[in-house]
């Protein structure tokens, strides 16, 4: 594919396969899929569709755009906007039958007076902030609700929820105190199914599964248990080609900057993708791609349109030919998780994923007819 930065290829197989992995460790809850930010970067449409063929039925997406925009591929799912009913949205919220969540009294009242003023029940998730501070019913607004139910009249709650802060990390104080906040505010409320796990929730056993759960970070192949190996398979392969190699002697520079020397007769080869790919630039000095498995250390600084490899080393490929003009090389995939390069760009896997930029190509493996 000319004039594209590189090959995106998405394994929809993979992320069925994690949902059903998912799904079984969740046991008797039932298994949404989140795929806000399009589906953490991979394409919101094409995850869910496959996932819905899967049997999943519940998609999470944060702005009520996200999921005016999903609801037609997967017209007989729920689709959840997380981000809060901000007022003025009521009717298209409505319109579309997208399922809101209610992060605080205003909204609930917002709801409500929708509610009255149409004479009908409507649905709703109400998120209960068990510590995360960001979104959520705060305590104050817990205790007035477990006092005046007849805040709630008119709306149907589908969902109470709330969101862990630290269940990626083993064994955080805050996990089992949210637990605890969650469990105690269920007590004093009216009775509805209940939501906590996320990815990494999931994995901290049946507790924490209430009546639904919803992963996004681990259908994408990232490691939600990262003191242990990933339980889940890699989804996303992004190659990059080789545009030229430079000979550099002794004492050159490579890159802006001029800040990597060679220490030696080098060959450094040009990849045309950059940081306006998401190849982020805090990743200097410390990132890889791989050929055909062996991996090429990444020089220089990134720059927007381009990435430098010294290739001194480089093995002839797999075809017995020494690497040139047109090779193409691994920057995600086996060699290199996202969760990975997150860590040598000093961010996360779910960073990596939702910045791939628009210059890839795509192909999607797996995808649903
Ligand atoms: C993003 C998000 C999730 C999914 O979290 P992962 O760590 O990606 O599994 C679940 N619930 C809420 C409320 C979220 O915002």
């Amino acid at each position: 594919m000319p004039g594209t930065a590189g090959l995106l290829i998405v394994d929809l197989d993979a992320i069925a396969a994690n949902w059903r992995l998912l799904a079984q460790r969740a046991a008797s809850a039932r298994c949404a899929a989140v795929v806000k930010a399009d589906g953490y970067g991979l394409g919101a449409i094409e995850v869910s569709r496959r996932l819905r063929a899967e049997g999943c039925d519940w998609f999470f997406t944060a702005h009520l755009e996200e999921a005016i925009a999903l609801k037609p591929a997967v017209p007989d799912a729920t689709v959840v906007a997380l981000n809060g009913l901000l007022a003025g949205n009521e009717s298209a919220t409505i319109e579309h039958e997208i399922l809101p969540t209610l992060n605080d009294l205003g909204q609930i009242a917002l709801w409500q007076s929708k509610a009255r003023q149409l004479n009908r029940r409507l649905p709703a998730i109400i998120h209960i902030d068990t510590g995360m501070n960001r979104l959520g019913l705060q305590s104050d607004a817990v205790d007035r609700l477990a006092n005046e139910p007849g805040l709630l009249d008119g709306i149907d709650i589908v969902l109470w929820m709330s969101h862990f802060a630290c269940a990626d990390l083993k064994d955080h104080k805050l996990t089992a105190e949210q637990q605890t906040r969650f469990a105690q505010a269920l007590k004093r409320l009216p009775k509805a199914p209940a939501s906590l796990a996320n990815s990494s929730g999931i994995f901290l056993g049946p507790q924490a599964h209430y009546d639904l759960v919803r992963p996004g970070a681990a259908l994408y192949g990232i490691n939600p248990t990262p003191w242990v190996e990933n339980p889940l398979q890699p989804v996303v392969t992004l190659t990059g080609k080789i545009v030229q190699i430079h000979k550099v002697d002794t004492n050159g520079t490579v890159g802006y900057g001029a800040e990597w020397r060679a220490q030696r007769p080098s060959r450094i080869a040009t990849v045309a993708v950059g940081y306006a790919d998401g190849y982020l630039r805090s990743a200097q000095n410390r990132t890889f791609v791989a050929l055909d498995g062996t991996r090429l250390p990444v020089i220089g600084r990134i720059s927007m349109d381009l990435i430098t490899i010294d290739v001194t080393d480089a093995p002839s490929d797999r075809n017995g030919s020494a690497i040139a003009p047109g090779s193409e090389v691994e920057l995600l995939g086996s060699s290199i998780s996202a969760d990975e390069l997150g860590e040598q760009a000093g961010t996360i896997g779910y960073e990596i994923l939702t910045q791939l930029g628009k210059r890839y190509h795509r192909r999607y493996q797996g995808a649903v007819a």
